[in-house]
């Protein structure tokens, strides 16, 4: 049984429209970093509590100290979105989300039809788990997949196995949650052409609404940076440029509307979580590591596991560190996330001046930069971070 579609307009919009993306730039939304994984993949340099390692931080201390943040946070809100990003949200018990949602919802207040986001790893999905999510009030999950290709799962040095993932999927779809979506990495070295197509036309059929593709980076400080220095395979840029651009024409060709650089979805199934994010809407943000964005101050929250709790003991904001932003520096900003969008950034006088400059002026003669209706729009993808530097050198003189 599947959710009731919300009556809300936005659902009624193409996922890359422009009209979307202007709605989102409004929408309030509330992430919460959920840290704990079992292992620590070997490219992996998020702020994570590897449980493997005898991570020794308690799940319901970890909650206790996530209730106290959000209880500290100004007035914000009513939430459009609540995205339980990590690290592994689905490592928590129902009843732990069951007690952030409900102290989200009593301080901030939800919309109607809030968007409730969760990922999933598919070794932790479980039917009643779903059930759970579902009663908790999540209408939208993003699994793990990464491959349906076994070889490159095992090289991911993931958990799970392609049986795992499809029986997340269709357990996510009987349990009812409304949008169900995957996150695929490509590049790997030890994916060939063969086995990506594979992922691609699995992932075609196996029934979500939403694909995250990202192309495998090396990090500092991983295995896999570790591995690479010892003279192991590294990605290569022209064989995850093919690979983006396969992805892309196949996708388009099953349903899928790429909205942004890496995030394709079904009508009526944009996430709108990430869609507020990259129109630089504004989001409160909790746990370990996490980022937030509202009335003009960027804040960041302590890293490490232990510097958080202790601020939070304190009776403190764990932060690490806040920055008052200028209009200029907002604009910039706005700029930087929104040419991610297809839909594009908004014409604003930094974006204006950027498109204006020398290099805004060549990016548009090569086909790669267009201004259309008021919005600046990479288009080609792939060269979004050229795109985003030259903007950032040029933006940077003014303010
Ligand atoms: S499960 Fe995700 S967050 Fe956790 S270590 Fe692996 S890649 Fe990182």
């Amino acid at each position: 049984m599947r959710a009731p579609v919300s009556p809300d307009p936005a659902n009624g919009l193409a996922p890359d429209s422009a009209v979307l993306a202007d709605l989102a730039t409004e929408w309030k939304s509330a992430y919460v970093h959920v840290p704990f994984c079992r292992r620590r993949c070997p490219y992996c340099d998020f702020a994570i509590v590897d449980e493997s390692a005898g991570g020794a931080l308690d799940h319901g201390q970890y909650v206790e100290a996530l209730l106290s943040e959000i209880a500290m946070e100004s007035r914000f809100g009513p939430l459009d979105a609540v995205n339980f990003g990590g690290g592994t949200p689905s490592r928590l018990a129902p009843r732990y989300l069951v007690a952030v949602i409900e102290a989200l919802g009593e301080r901030f207040g939800m919309k109607d039809g809030a968007e409730m986001s969760l990922e999933v790893n598919p070794e932790d999905w479980s039917d009643e788990y779903g059930a759970a999510l579902v009663a908790a009030g999540f209408t939208r999950i993003s699994i793990g997949a990464q491959s349906f290709d076994s070889i490159v799962l095992e090289a991911l040095g993931r958990l799970h196995d392609v049986g795992l993932i499809e029986a997340a999927i269709s357990g996510a779809r009987s349990v009812g949650i409304r949008s169900v979506g995957i996150d695929l990495i490509f590049g790997h070295p030890g994916e060939t052409d063969e086995s990506w197509e594979r992922t691609i036309d699995r992932a075609m059929d196996v029934g979500v609404d939403h694909i995250s593709t990202y192309s495998l980076t090396v990090e500092p400080g991983t295995e896999l940076s570790r591995q690479v220095h010892s003279g192991a395979p590294a990605p290569d840029d022209d064989v995850q440029a093919d690979r983006y651009q396969r992805f892309e024409e196949v996708s388009r060709d099953g349903g899928f509307v790429r909205y942004e650089i890496s995030n394709h979805a079904k009508p009526g199934h944009v996430c709108r979580y990430n869609l507020a994010t990259w129109a630089h809407g504004e989001y409160v943000a909790f746990g370990i590591g996490a980022h937030d964005h509202r009335w003009g101050l960027r804040g960041r929250n302590h890293r490490r596991p232990d510097r958080y709790l202790e601020a939070i003991a304190a009776g403190k904001r764990p932060r690490v560190g806040i920055e008052n932003l200028t209009a200029p520096e907002q604009e910039r900003d706005q700029l930087m996330v929104g040419l991610r969008l297809t839909a594009g950034a908004p014409l604003t006088p930094t974006a204006q001046r950027f498109v204006s400059s020398a290099a805004g002026e060549r990016l548009i003669r090569a086909g790669i930069l267009e201004v259309v209706e008021e919005r600046v729009r990479v288009l080609k993808p792939m060269l979004t971070d050229t795109v985003a530097r030259e903007a950032l050198s040029v933006s940077l003189n003014d303010c």
